[in-house]
């Protein structure tokens, strides 16, 4: 992958993958081979949280700057693929209630797909950011076989995002809906200690992954439970948000109350799996997010939980796979290129 001396016969294109995120924006391009050629993140600022003309502004920057370091003249590039944070209709139109990173009230509605494509002049190929993640991980780890086969990523942060991909396509549903894996409402015994609350979570579900399985969840529900059961432990003493987020280093040293916790989410993640598992029976299932950013050791402990608690048949067991999504921080932009690929691929 040494761009600069790539040669590119006159019939051969690329598609931009573009990765719009709270504070920057990152970009790879895609060849029509397969082939990335960028290997690391190449960034700049998205400038969200100054309104939509700003945030299509350093898009359309972040698209000649990507062109530029890889001397890809524009006329190869046959389309882009965008993804944001959610929520956002299928084709890219932000909610009508605004999203966290698109608080601003011109946000509202606002189709940035439409918009990006307006300004490029090209196609604009639109995926939630974690809808994105899974497109990735599925390729990356299937290959020339991903059109083959299924997969469920669920991926671990500030919320929990996921993605179900059938047959090499993420699965979109009618309103652009489908693979919110975080609001689905999971069975809690074998879960939840004796006499813990269940977990509320902010979309107005209690009991749902993401009031488990996420950033938010170990603040509003996990964290507050366990330091009752925990008094004397040194995160007590710290704001309740910062020591959400100090309690990974916590668990990487086998500290028993973020081991609790942690815990609890891998069987959260596991639960989730085996609804999975009864829906579209996948061929493999990917955990990604902050987990697995975590020492390695850390990680798989993760992950083996997850895949104990997911509660698979026999025949599921020997066909199915379980793995962490690699280069997260690419994941995006990635993922996001290798749809408007397809796109352009099966348009012929
Ligand atoms: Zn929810």
């Amino acid at each position: 992958m040494d761009q600069a001396e790539t040669v590119r016969t006159p019939s051969s294109w690329v598609v931009v993958g573009l990765d719009n995120g709270g504070t920057c924006n990152n970009a790879t391009v895609l060849d029509a081979t397969g082939q990335f050629l960028v290997d690391h993140l190449v960034e700049n600022p998205s400038r969200v949280q100054d309104g939509p003309e700003s945030a299509v502004d350093s898009l359309t920057d972040a698209f000649a700057g990507i062109l530029e370091l890889t001397s890809t003249p524009l006329s190869l590039v046959r389309a882009v693929g965008l993804d944001t944070p959610g929520p956002a209709s299928a084709n890219g139109v932000i909610s009508s209630k605004g999203a966290t990173n698109f608080n601003q009230v011109s946000w509202h509605g606002f189709d940035i797909r439409g918009a990006l494509e307006a300004r490029l002049g090209l196609p604009v190929v639109y995926n939630n950011d974690a809808n994105a993640a899974a497109v990735y991980a599925h390729y990356r780890h299937f290959g020339a076989e991903a059109s083959e086969n299924s997969s469920v990523a669920a991926i671990v942060g500030t919320g929990l995002g996921g993605g179900v991909v059938e047959a090499g396509k993420v699965i979109r549903g009618v309103a652009g809906m489908a693979g919110e894996l975080g609001h689905v409402q999971i069975p809690l015994h074998g879960v939840l200690e004796d006499g813990q609350p269940v977990p509320l979570c902010n979309c107005g579900f209690s009991g749902d992954v993401e009031a488990i399985a996420s950033l938010t969840g170990i603040r509003n529900n996990l964290l507050p439970y366990w330091l009752s059961r925990f008094p004397d432990h040194p995160l007590a003493s710290e704001p309740v948000a910062k020591a959400a987020k100090m309690l990974r280093g916590y668990g990487e040293k086998e500290d028993s109350l973020a081991l609790a916790v942690f815990g609890q989410q891998a069987k959260a993640i596991g639960k989730l799996f085996t609804i999975a598992a009864n829906f579209t029976d996948p061929a493999a299932y990917f955990l990604g997010g902050g987990v697995v950013e975590a020492a390695p050791h850390f990680r798989q402990w993760f992950l083996n939980l997850v895949r104990e608690h997911t509660q698979l048949r026999d025949e599921q067991k020997e066909a199915a796979t379980f793995a962490l999504v690699p280069d997260l921080d690419m994941a995006g932009a990635r993922g996001a290129a290798v749809a408007a690929l397809d796109t352009v691929a099966a348009a012929g």
